[in-house]
């Protein structure tokens, strides 16, 4: 893991595309997006060397409100934003269920533990077999904006389900190279909103202080 923190994986990035200016055909890049916000510079920078699709999959959002809204407010970005690129959206299934099974006994978990690990996985997955399905050249996610995030594991859990799906993985760390300083100035340019939590009803406790209850207890309607 000490290895993994010491790589820049914004150079593996740059290094990767600029293989492609060789090529005559724009490759096409399945991108994973939790968010307009996060979305917004990835967006600026990889929309210059790729054709993306946004796939917006985050069964983990908490609550239903705060998952359409964030999906709506993607869905406007990409129509608002001129990119040199066309750039088109998908939503996933927002199943619930997925995402709860995967943090079966992990409530307590800190945010950057063990459950966000089962989380990234969960989402880089799915977005390796849809770029897969769609015959994409790459996949790529917007979560190593986030300073949040621990991009060594993002980049780990993208290369393996990269090698399982038979799709490439473009490795990233977007908050390098203030990344995560322009995505703030695009989201206030754009008046997005900006969450103050990560996106799951764990995160959304700590941040407002409650406990979660143990899963086996949440109602339907709380997930
Ligand atoms: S804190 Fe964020 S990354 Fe971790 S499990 Fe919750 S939504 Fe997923």
């Amino acid at each position: 893991m000490k290895q993994e923190a010491k790589i820049n994986y914004m150079a593996l990035c740059d290094a990767e595309i600029k293989k492609l200016k060789n090529e005559e055909q724009i490759p096409s890049l399945v991108l994973h997006s939790c968010c307009a916000p996060c979305s917004s510079y990835c967006i600026e920078y990889l929309s210059r060397y790729f054709r993306i699709t946004v796939f917006y999959y985050n069964p983990n959002i908490y609550p239903d409100s705060e998952y359409y809204h964030r999906a709506k407010e993607q869905q406007e970005f990409i129509r608002d934003f001129p990119t040199a690129n066309p750039v088109d959206f998908i939503e996933g299934t927002y199943d619930k269920d997925r995402f709860y099974h995967e943090a079966r006994g992990l409530n307590d978990e800190p945010e950057r533990g063990r459950r966000c690990e089962k989380c990234f996985r969960l989402r880089l997955g799915a977005t390796a077999d849809m770029a897969r399905e769609r015959g994409a050249d790459y996949f790529a996610t917007t979560l190593t904006i986030s300073p949040m995030k621990d991009a060594a594991l993002l980049n780990r859990i993208g290369r393996e389900e990269g090698e399982r799906a038979g799709v490439r993985w473009l490795p990233s760390d977007f908050k390098k190279r203030n990344g995560y300083l322009r995505s703030t100035e695009i989201s206030r340019e754009y008046g997005m909103y900006r969450q103050d939590y990560c996106g799951c009803v764990f995160s959304y406790n700590e941040r407002h202080g409650k406990k979660t209850q143990a899963l086996n207890d949440l109602t339907q309607e709380d997930r």
